[in-house]
């Protein structure tokens, strides 16, 4: 029970024909995210949850709860499928957790782009698509489960990203359709750069109601493991791979010891202690990898055709990006993670991978994931395993591989400026002025609405 519970319990009587959720243990775990990957952030947002969940299906239904909201002044956190990291949809203040994943038609895919609304699941997107000769740039490895309103709105890219860079990357997301949150909610399309000023803002900014994508064309893609004795032969082997520009590849993802060990659903094509590369590549590439596999002396373990992937429902992409972590936390629940931005070319990332493993391996176990930058240069993004041991030591990490020039999108922090944005962007806090006048959306986690607010009562 929060402040705003008995007026959620009166708008959810107010429309009774919506697809309420009050179970208070069905509203707690809908309230939940994957923070738990996080110690830090298990503690602090212990406890927090809406007082409500409604499940709206046509736009006209969301538009009776966020005008009810708007009018009640009850706090609206919007939720996908709640599998973000950074407790990102789960509401500080309580009110009304607005679930889209039921807001989920298909709409059209052509020349390169495609367009569906928020509460489609990649999965579905992608199904839908790929007869239509497109196939998603991104598919984070949540994919199954997770929504393109999520992705959008909290997440980074994925498979696909080592080609198509980060969801940020300028034409990537071509306009969304947004609604205010207003007592007489309007709906307005937002193109390009403004349509990306809603981008991993965790909600707080706008209802997304559909996006439209850049699409890459479909392609059948196959799956290898290769596997190394060696640390620093596995990482050049990968990024061989990753920089050949004949090489078509849609993931490319790097496990220093003894990470594969964590991967059990794999563990027969992991030998003990080895350094793996897991592959997701077009058919036509093989013979190259294979190649330059030869060349840095590793060998393959495993290897699916595109059919064989498709036949057995199994893919290596869910043992990539957090799925990676996921699989470590099932194994051992001291173990926690950082995500790390190293310095892209012309400057030395793999020099500065390779003096973190000497520094803190053993403590900090190396999972790289290669992509182009939003910039295009090739570079690797970190999600380095810790194991555990206080929040202090955690700052101590992430200091030594901020004094190395490694970036850190701090994932153990729940306020969107300190993570990936890093500071406050007035063009965000501007645009949520106009499609959320009253600061309804997701309380507490934008920092530059905090100060505004403090600045206009001050
Ligand atoms: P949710 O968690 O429900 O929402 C995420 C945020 O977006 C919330 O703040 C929510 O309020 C906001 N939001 C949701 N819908 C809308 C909307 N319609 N309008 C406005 N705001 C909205 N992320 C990656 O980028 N790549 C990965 O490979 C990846 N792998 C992961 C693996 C695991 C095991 C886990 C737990 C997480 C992973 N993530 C990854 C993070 C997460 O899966 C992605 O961010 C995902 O796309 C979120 O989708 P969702 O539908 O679950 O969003």
């Amino acid at each position: 029970m929060t402040l705003h519970a008995d007026r959620a319990a009166r708008i959810a009587a107010e429309l009774p024909d919506l697809d309420w959720i009050v179970d208070p243990l069905k509203v707690g775990r809908l309230s939940a995210d994957f923070s738990w990957f996080s110690p830090v952030l298990k503690q602090q947002l212990a406890g927090k949850r809406a007082d409500a969940v409604v499940r709206p299906r046509t736009e006209d239904e969301i538009r009776q709860v966020v005008a009810a909201c708007a009018r009640d002044s009850v706090p609206i956190t919007i939720r996908g499928s709640g599998t973000g990291n950074y407790g990102q949809s789960t509401p500080l203040q309580g009110g009304v957790v607005l679930d889209l994943s039921g807001y989920n038609a298909f709409g059209w895919a052509r020349n390169g782009v495609g367009r569906a609304q928020a509460g489609i699941r990649l999965a579905d997107f992608d199904k839908a698509a790929r007869p239509l000769g497109h196939e998603l740039r991104w598919l984070p490895s949540t994919f199954r489960t997770a929504t393109l309103g999520g992705l959008f709105g909290g997440g980074f890219g994925g498979a696909g990203s080592i080609n198509y860079g980060p969801v940020a990357a300028t034409g990537n997301v071509l306009g969304a359709r947004v609604m205010t949150v207003e007592p007489e909610p309007r709906v307005l399309e937002l193109r390009d750069a403004d349509a990306m000023l809603l981008h991993h803002t965790y909600g707080t900014t706008g209802i997304v109601l559909e996006l439209e994508v850049a699409l890459a064309p479909a392609q059948s893609w196959m799956e290898a493991i290769a596997v190394f004795t060696d640390f620093e032969k596995a990482l050049h082997f990968a990024n061989a791979v990753s920089a050949n520009p004949a090489l078509i590849k849609k993931d490319v993802c790097f496990l220093g010891a003894p990470i594969p060990q964590y991967l059990t659903p794999i563990a027969e094509f992991l030998p003990e202690g080895c350094h793996a590369v897991l592959l997701v590549l077009a058919e036509c590439s093989e013979s190259g990898v294979r190649q330059v596999l030869a060349e840095h002396g590793g060998e393959m373990t495993y290897r699916k055709t595109a059919d064989d992937v498709q036949a057995s429902g199994r893919t290596l992409i869910e043992f990539t990006w957090n799925h990676t972590t996921l699989n470590a936390l099932k194994h051992d629940k001291t173990l926690t993670y950082i995500q790390s931005a190293f310095d892209p070319l012309p400057n030395d990332y793999l020099g500065q991978i390779v003096a973190l493993e000497k520094q803190l391996g053993g403590e900090v176990l190396m999972h790289l994931e290669f992509l182009r930058t939003k910039e295009g240069g090739l570079n690797c993004s970190g999600i380095q395993l810790v194991r555990y041991t206080t929040e202090a030591r955690l700052n101590e990490i992430m200091q030594i591989h901020r004094d190395l020039g490694v970036r850190i999108n701090n994932p153990h922090v729940y306020v969107v400026e300190d993570g990936k944005q890093g500071k406050v962007n007035p063009a965000i806090v501007a645009l949520k002025a106009r499609l959320d006048p009253q600061g309804l959306l997701n309380p507490g986690k934008l920092r530059g609405w905090e100060e505004r607010t403090q600045a206009v009562a001050a």
